[in-house]
C-alpha cells in the first residue's frame, strides 16, 4: 500500500469540493490556479464549472499547470419517460465524452439516473426495475461511443438513499454486474468509480473490490460519513471527521493494483462550503496525508 503520509502526490481534488465558497461561486480557473500553487497534481471538474469557464480555456489551464484529470463529472442520467428524453441524454453524453477527451480525463464518471422525473420532484412511475433496464441500455449504447473515443466509462454506484432521484445503481455488485454483462471481455472501456461515501457500509465491499480487479477500478473518491448526517446530499465529511475506515478500503483497492489518484469529493453546504477555498484545499492536503 502506498504511503500517503509524506506528500500529496496522489491527491486529486474534485472541484465540487470548493465550488461555492462563502456564498460565491469560486471560478474553475481560479480553483485550478489554487490547486497548482499547492502542488496538487490532479483534479476532477464538473461539467457546469467547465462550461462556465469555457472548455478551451479550461483545457489550456489544465495543460499550462500540468494537471491531470482523475475523472470528469459527469455523464449518465439515462432514465427518461420518453424516447425524446433518452435521445437528448444520449447526445448530451456524447458531448460529455468529447469534453472528457479534450480535457484528457482518465474516465467519464456516470451517475446513471433514478426514476424519470424524480429529481425534479415528479416521478413518472414507480418501476425501478424498468429504470434499471433503461440504464443498462443507455450504458450499452454509450459504450460504443466511448470505445470509439478511447474514453473509459466509470459507473459510480450511489448510496441507496439516492435510488429514486439520482441513481438506481446502488451497490458495487450491481455496477459490476452491468460491467460483466456489457463488457465481458474486461476491455478496460467500462469500470467503476468507488466513492466511499456511497459504498462504505456495504458488507460485500471488500469482496466486490476484489471482483472488480485492477481493470475495473477506474476511480477512488474519498470523504467521510458524518454522524449524524444532517443532509442527504450536502453534508459529506472531511476525511477523519466521520466513521469510514478510509485506509482499510484503500488497502483493498490497492491490493488489486489500483495506483491512481485518491479524489477528495465533499459536498458540504453547512461546513466546508462556508469556508475560504484555500483553507479547504489546505485541509484536504493535511487530511489526505493523515487519514487517507
Ligand atoms: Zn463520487
Amino acid at each position: 500500500m502506498r504511503d500517503f503520509t509524506a506528500d500529496h502526490r496522489w491527491l486529486s481534488i474534485n472541484t465540487a469540493t470548493v465550488r461555492r465558497q462563502r456564498g460565491q461561486d469560486w471560478p474553475l480557473l481560479d480553483i485550478l490556479d489554487a490547486c497548482a500553487a499547492r502542488g496538487i497534481r490532479a483534479v476532477s471538474p464538473w461539467r457546469d464549472q467547465v462550461h462556465a469557464a469555457g472548455l478551451a480555456a479550461t483545457a489550456r489551464a489544465i495543460r499550462a499547470h500540468g494537471l491531470e484529470l482523475s475523472g470528469y463529472c459527469r455523464g449518465g442520467m439515462f432514465t427518461h419517460a420518453d424516447a425524446a428524453g433518452r435521445d437528448a441524454a444520449r447526445d448530451d453524453n456524447r458531448r460529455a465524452l468529447d469534453e472528457a477527451c479534450e480535457l484528457g480525463a482518465a474516465c467519464l464518471v456516470l451517475v446513471v439516473g433514478g426514476l424519470p422525473g424524480a429529481l425534479a420532484g415528479h416521478p413518472a412511475h414507480k418501476d425501478l426495475a424498468g429504470a434499471r433496464a433503461q440504464v443498462a441500455e443507455g450504458i450499452a449504447a454509450l459504450l460504443a461511443d466511448a470505445r470509439e473515443r478511447g474514453m473509459p466509462l466509470a459507473i459510480e454506484p450511489l448510496h441507496p438513499m439516492y435510488a429514486a432521484d439520482r441513481a438506481c445503481v446502488n451497490t458495487l455488485e450491481q455496477a459490476l454486474d452491468l460491467c460483466d454483462t456489457l463488457d465481458a471481455a474486461r476491455s478496460g472501456a467500462l469500470g467503476v468509480a468507488v466513492d466511499l461515501y456511497h459504498v462504505w457500509w456495504d458488507p460485500k465491499l471488500p469482496a466486490m473490490i476484489e471482483r472488480a480487479g485492477r481493470l475495473r477500478l477506474l476511480a477512488l473518491h474519498v470523504c467521510d460519513w458524518r454522524v449524524p448526517t444532517r443532509d442527504l446530499l450536502e453534508d459529506r465529511g472531511m476525511m477523519g471527521d466521520g466513521v469510514i475506515d478510509i485506509r482499510a478500503v484503500r488497502a483493498c483497492v490497492e491490493a488489486q493494483g489500483y495506483a491512481g489518484y485518491s479524489e477528495v469529493e465533499i459536498f458540504s453546504s453547512r461546513d466546508w462550503w462556508l469556508r475560504d477555498g484555500g483553507e479547504v484545499l489546505d485541509t484536504c492536503i493535511e487530511r489526505h496525508r493523515r487519514c487517507v
